[in-house]
């Protein structure tokens, strides 16, 4: 009997698992999960991270493997325990990830073991997508139909293998990970999600039958539920892009379709900036910004992180984030914006901020559009164009419905005065119960002053 390791990571599924595939073809399958040391997760992950091994295991009739530590100790201890012969994984793209996972290969390769690396988390791989002159691209437009649409398409979704599976004793449980969060805010947060791979399939499923319908434009509405909400599930690889993109081209062609695909290009742009750019967590991809006089961070990112901005529509943004593990992309933009322009604190501490308290905080996609937003990144939004959060506001939330579910303490406001409660008459804040400063916060900030403060900072980088 030979055995084979898959080691799942980011891939916590069956279906369409290249490097699964593998392992099955090369023998009995022996199913590890390692919680590695030196890939830090945020406490939403950690406790996502914990249903989405449990529903892994159940689909591996309880046989999963899990370690704690560091996976270049534990793989080949396996390896020698087991007597395994092939070693298989889903490639990943993060700096420290493929740093561990070239020592390994060769180390193990070094012991005669037969280590399978697979595409399973991109629909093109970041080295195969490049400007005619070998470089990467910097620009999304260009990089997602230049590169991407008039590459080979994206392969097919592979069925999930037969798999036989190694009965080896299972001394570490889930449980011994320590994943899970006390107090256990988890139960009701996660209430609004089923991780694993059958709920990422039912996700998929409802939002092809009509959420994508009127998506292109129904995205921007927070209130509405026109998005895919498929986030957490690719982040954790529970459904690979793979099936996502073929899936959605089955339906006939449209705006929407389109505007849905290229969704997921802009997932593939972030992943190529992460593979290109190690650092994008913590450089500026445009060292310009390196002399961008940041405030301090003091009170006012608590008061951000707290959702008591006394901006309605940053306030409803970092509650959804805090009650649900899940903000709408509208929003992030929003919440972003103000936090890195009209409070100037660093987009590090939005990018750490989001890393803990998001479910599908992401290596790639996080990093990358806290960049965009901060005017740092590749191809960024232009610094200038600083978001006013109340038209924005008017604009995407016209009703107030997504506000008044968040920051029910202004609800009985009439919606001309729900964007910017500070500036409705003291008649209207007294019939709605309301004392600003106290029932709810005063702006932390003039948005006037703050957007000029804002650009004369910017002007200071341009002459460093
Ligand atoms: P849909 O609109 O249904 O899109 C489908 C999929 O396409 C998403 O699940 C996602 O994988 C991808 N996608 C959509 N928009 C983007 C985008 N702008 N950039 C990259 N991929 C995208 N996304 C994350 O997955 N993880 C993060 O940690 C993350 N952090 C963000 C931080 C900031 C400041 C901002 C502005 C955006 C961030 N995003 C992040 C991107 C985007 O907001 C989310 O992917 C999206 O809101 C997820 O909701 P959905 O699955 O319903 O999206």
């Amino acid at each position: 009997m030979t055995i084979a390791i898959h080691w799942f990571r980011r891939d916590l599924r069956l279906s369409d698992n290249p490097a699964l595939l593998r392992a099955a073809q090369s023998g009995t399958v022996l199913p590890v999960f390692i919680l590695e040391d030196n890939q830090p997760l945020g406490g939403a992950s950690r406790a996502w991270l914990h249903r989405s091994l449990d529903a892994l295991n159940t689909a591996l009739n309880g046989t999963l493997r899990v370690f704690t530590g560091d996976a270049a100790t534990i793989l080949p201890q396996l390896v020698n325990e087991t007597g395994a012969t092939t070693v298989t994984w889903t490639r990943r793209y993060d700096a420290t990830g493929i740093e561990t996972d070239t020592a390994l290969k060769a180390a193990l390769s070094d012991q005669g073991i037969s280590v399978i690396s697979e595409n399973g988390a991109l629909l093109w791989e970041p080295w195969e997508v490049k400007k005619a002159d070998g470089t990467p691209y910097r620009v999304f437009t260009p990089f997602y139909r230049k590169g991407c649409l008039s590459a080979a398409p994206p392969r097919a979704p592979l069925p999930a293998p037969d798999l036989t599976l190694s009965d080896a004793p299972n001394p570490t449980q889930i449980d011994d990970l320590n994943l899970i969060p006390t107090p256990r805010w988890d139960i009701d947060t996660l209430a609004h999600w089923s991780p694993g791979e059958a709920g990422a399939q039912a996700r998929l499923d409802t939002f092809l039958q009509d959420g994508i319908i009127n998506y292109k434009d129904g995205r921007n509405i927070p209130a509405d539920p026109k998005v895919s909400r498929l986030s957490p599930h690719l982040a954790f690889g529970e459904i690979s892009p793979n099936t996502v993109w073929h899936s959605a081209r089955q339906l006939p062609a449209s705006q929407d379709r389109d505007h849905f695909l290229s969704e997921l290009g802009w997932r593939e742009f972030s992943y190529s900036l992460l593979f290109h750019n190690g650092d994008i967590a913590t450089r500026n991809l445009n060292a310009k910004f390196d002399a961008f006089p940041w405030a301090e961070a003091t009170a006012l990112l608590t008061a951000w992180q707290k959702g008591q901005t006394g901006i309605p529509i940053v306030d409803a943004g970092m509650r959804e984030l805090w009650q649900t593990g899940y903000m709408h992309n509208r929003v992030r933009m929003i919440v972003a914006s103000f936090l890195v322009k009209n409070l100037l604190i660093h987009w590090h501490h939005g990018l750490h901020w989001f890393d803990d308290t998001l479910f599908d905080a992401d290596p790639a996609n996080n990093p990358a559009s806290w960049q965009w937003v901060a005017g740092s990144g590749a191809d960024a939004a232009p610094y200038f164009r600083i978001f006013n959060p109340v038209t924005q506001s008017q604009k995407f939330d016209p009703d107030g419905r997504y506000i008044r579910t968040y920051v029910p303490e202004i609800a009985a406001l009439p919606d001309r005065s729900l964007h910017a409660p500070w500036e409705a008459p003291a008649l209207v804040l007294k019939a709605a119960n309301i004392t600003l400063g106290t029932t709810y916060p005063m702006p932390l900030v003039d948005l006037k002053d703050s957007r000029a403060r804002a650009l004369a900072a910017f002007d200071e980088t341009k002459t460093a």
